[in-house]
């Protein structure tokens, strides 16, 4: 079914086209009556300000829940749920724009539950997990940053930076690497940025299960990186200073 938008309704682009990201549908309520809106990744930039790593994979993940739940259905901003692992307030903020879960029925609707040990200051690879739910179905799904795209590096040297240890070259490296993320979270295909199950065990992300090779394509921070620069298209600008919070 093609959109009123002009473009097919469904948000489960596989592979992001000429680096750019679809935007994503979704009804709200005006004055009672639904109102279709059209939000992409740069809307988002008006927003927040710019478009780092934690905005790109929360809007990455909401277009996987709404192809995985809503299918080809258009959602509703009121119908989500989110519980996220991530303290990241540009992850937050892009929750909320796309969806307005976190400030509508005052906040009800977004919860954040940190692993244990974990702060905006101690964060793991189990910060990007992310359960979306239908609430008019109670459909959910579990999303997760997949552990490989990380490198121990990463979290070494934010870690050294947060604790004012990290030397000229090192506060660089880290920059370049933040970089590295905008641009693989952009350009990655859905399957082989994210992990992702429905929450019941009972029905496992098809696209997912049924692709053996997404497991083994990308084993590492630098398999992602090198898959980009052979397939990825236009980028876009990005940012280099806000993510993952430690400037
Ligand atoms: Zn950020």
């Amino acid at each position: 079914m093609d959109s009123l938008f002009g473009f097919k309704l469904s948000t489960a682009e596989v592979i992001p086209e000429k680096g750019k990201l679809a935007p994503i549908l979704i009804y709200d309520r005006i004055c009672f009556e639904k109102v279709p809106l059209e939000i992409s990744i740069e809307d988002i930039r008006k927003y927040r300000g710019n478009i780092c790593p934690g905005v790109v994979f929360s809007f990455r993940a909401t277009q996987l829940a709404i192809s995985q739940l809503w299918k080809d259905e258009i959602p509703e901003r009121g119908d989500f749920e989110i519980i996220s692992t991530c303290p990241f307030p540009c992850s937050q903020a892009s929750f909320e724009f796309l969806t307005r879960a976190v400030t509508r029925e005052g906040g009800k609707n977004f919860k954040i539950e940190l692993p244990k040990g974990t702060d905006i200051k101690n964060i793991t690879k189990d910060n990007f997990v992310f359960i979306i739910i239908r609430k008019s179905t109670g459909d959910s799904i579990k999303i997760r940053l997949r552990e490989e795209l990380f490198s121990e590096r990463f979290f070494q040297l934010r870690k050294k930076k947060i604790e004012g240890r990290a030397t000229p070259e090192e506060i660089k490296e880290l920059k370049s690497i933040k970089q590295e993320f905008t641009h693989t979270f952009m350009n990655l295909p859905m399957d082989r940025l994210f992990e992702s199950e429905k929450e019941d065990n009972l029905e496992l992300n098809e696209n997912i299960n049924d692709n053996e090779a997404a497991y083994t394509l990308v084993n590492s921070q630098e398999d992602a990186i090198a898959y980009v620069a052979e397939n990825e298209g236009e980028d876009i600008e990005v940012a280099a200073t806000c993510p993952f919070h430690t400037e």
